[in-house]
Parts: structure tokens; sequence; C-alpha cells
């Protein structure tokens, strides 16, 4: 957790403050960048001016430095901000998955498309509970339909470099999120958080299954979206 938690704080410290605005629209608020933010009367700020447009560091993208503030202050406030534009991560992003357990388990079995190694079985196990403040409605119950959810990777070197990206993920709150289910329509349910995983191991009813030759590198580059890359695994 960063250890600035004012949010006006931490969205200056991801911006560089633009003296000539860009003749371009700021895509939060829609309003050109050379006139005052969209969001002047609903964002309060006491250091940040409704005219202000901030450039963010590694991606350049521009934006009124008080649409961020009103981006930032609409999410979970972990001190990370995401670019609207590109979608690169400035600090870490953290998700809002509820509490719960990740095991993983090894099996002598082999994949469909993958003869030549064991499979690592995943298992999630998520419970109902109360939904916190970061979730869509905070002190209403949310349900936790068919968990324990079990789930597969080939047991080969880029298979285990997608198992130790996932915990990660996990620790991060990145799986699971809480919300409406594509699937069935039900609100306040934890489901699936754009990280794909393969929950069939030897069938492929679902179109979650294998054989599937694109699914490591599909889910690698999922997982560099949610700012969980190989640099974070610290070797
Ligand atoms: P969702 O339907 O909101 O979808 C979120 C993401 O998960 C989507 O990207 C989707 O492609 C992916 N997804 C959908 N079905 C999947 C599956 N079977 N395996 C792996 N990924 C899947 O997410 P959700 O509500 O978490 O539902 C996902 C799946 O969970 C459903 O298809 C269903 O198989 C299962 N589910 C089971 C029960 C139950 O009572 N047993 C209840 C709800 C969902
Ligand atoms: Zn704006
Ligand atoms: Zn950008």
């Amino acid at each position: 957790k960063d250890t600035i938690s004012d949010p006006e704080q931490i969205v200056k410290k991801y911006v560089d403050k633009m003296d000539s605005p860009p003749g371009e629209d700021c895509i939060i608020c829609m309003e050109k960048l050379t006139v005052a933010s969209g969001y002047g009367d609903m964002t309060q700020s006491m250091t940040i001016q409704p005219e202000m447009v901030g450039k963010l560091k590694k991606c350049g993208h521009s934006f009124h430095t008080l649409c961020l503030l009103a981006m930032y202050n609409n999410g979970n406030k972990d001190g990370s901000l995401q670019c609207p534009t590109c979608k690169a991560i400035y600090g870490e992003k953290t998700g809002t998955q509820p509490d719960g357990k990740m095991e993983v388990y090894f099996m002598p079995h082999s994949l469909p498309g993958h003869p030549d190694c064991g499979v690592i079985h995943i298992v999630y196990t998520i419970l109902p509970g109360i939904q916190g403040p970061e979730h869509p409605n905070p002190g209403k119950p949310y349900t936790a339909r068919g968990f324990p959810r079990h789930c597969f990777l080939p047991n080969n070197s880029k298979g285990k470099k997608v198992l130790d990206l996932l915990h990660l993920a996990w620790k991060r709150r990145l799986i699971f999120t809480v919300g409406v289910s594509s699937t069935t329509g039900e609100v306040d349910t934890v489901v699936w958080n754009e990280i794909h995983h393969k929950t069939e191991m030897c069938s492929n009813t679902s179109g979650h299954g294998f054989p599937d030759p694109n699914y490591l590198d599909n889910v690698l580059a999922e997982l560099v979206a949610q700012g969980v890359t190989e640099d974070c695994l610290g070797h």
C-alpha cells in the first residue's frame, strides 16, 4: 500500500503539469484541454484548478488533472492510476477480490495439446460474504457460485511462469471481482476479472478448455494488462 493516501498527491506524482495544453479533447470529460474540466463542479480540490492539465509521465497522454482526480476517486483508491487512453499502469494496481484461498496441486496426467508434460491444478475457494467499501453495494451480501473453481495449466516452463504470475495476481486481489455475472446476469456475485482461466481439463464444452495453442500467451497478455509482469517476480 502507498504511504501517501491523499488522492491529490497521488494523482500529482504521476503527471507533469503542462503550461500550454495541446489542442486535443480530454477523453475523461470530453471537453477541450484548453478549457476547464467538465468535472469542475463535481470534484472539489484545494490544490487542483479546473483549468490544470497534466501529462502522464510514462505514456505521455494528457488530461485535465481534475479529471484524473475524479477518475481516481471513482476507483478503489489503492494508490495506482491507469491511463484511460492506453491502459498504462502507474503504481501497483490492486483489485477488489473478496477473501478466499488459492491452492495448487500437480498431477501426472496431461492436457489435450500438451502431451509431453503434467498438469498444474489450481483450486480457488471463495465463500459468500458482505461487500466492503470497494464493492458496488457496500454492506449488502454477495453470492459466490460454483466454488471451489478448478483451473488447469500445462506444467511446462511457460505454464509455471503463468502460475507464478497468477499467485501475484491473487495477492493483488485481481483474479475475481464482485459484480454482475455476464453468464447468468446475477448481480452482487463473485465473477472472473479479465484474466482467463481454463476450467475444463479433458473436455472443452464451454470453450474454456484445451486444446488452445494461444492460451498461455493470451493469459500472459491479460496479466500484463493488470500490471502483473515478469519484472514483478524479482528474478
Ligand atoms: P462471467 O460470466 O461474468 O464471465 C466473466 C469472464 O469469465 C468472461 O471473460 C468469460 O469468458 C469467462 N468465463 C465464462 N465462463 C467461464 C468458464 N466456464 N470457465 C472459465 N471462464 C469462464 O463470470 P462468472 O459469473 O464468474 O461465470 C463464469 C462461469 O462460472 C460460468 O460459465 C459457469 O460455468 C460458472 N458458474 C457456475 C455457477 C454454479 O452455480 N455452478 C454459477 C455461476 C457461474
Ligand atoms: Zn477533462
Ligand atoms: Zn497513456
